[in-house]
């Protein structure tokens, strides 16, 4: 179990602990999801970009577990990451509904 350390978030300022429900190593705010690219593998702290990270899709894993897949804003890079039991539900739900408000083509066009 690793120690207990509290970061702040790059988007939002709030102090988040890295330690939370359902998972051990937290890498993104709970309150609007914004993370930061300096991990390579989770928890590793070996990449140097270090930009802000950008909450991009949710998606079930084959447990049934939501996971969140963020974007680095500076490099690019894709993240998955396990969510924690105290994530913000409402963006969450906004993120996994973002793709039904924009359909690739217009619902008028369906059959
Ligand atoms: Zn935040
Ligand atoms: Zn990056």
């Amino acid at each position: 179990m690793p120690d207990a350390e509290t970061f702040r978030c790059i988007k939002c300022r709030s102090t988040v602990d890295t330690l939370a429900f359902g998972t051990t190593q937290r890498n993104h705010c709970n309150r609007c999801l914004w993370s930061r690219h300096v991990d390579n593998f989770p928890g590793d702290r070996k990449a140097a970009c270090g930009g802000p990270m950008e909450p991009l899709a949710v998606f079930v894993a084959p447990d049934g577990e939501w996971m969140l897949i963020h974007r680095c804003k500076s490099c690019g890079v894709l993240h998955e990451n396990r969510i924690a039991g105290d994530d913000n539900l409402m963006i969450l739900m906004a993120i996994a509904a973002r793709p039904l408000a924009n359909p690739p083509v217009p619902l008028e066009y369906l059959p």
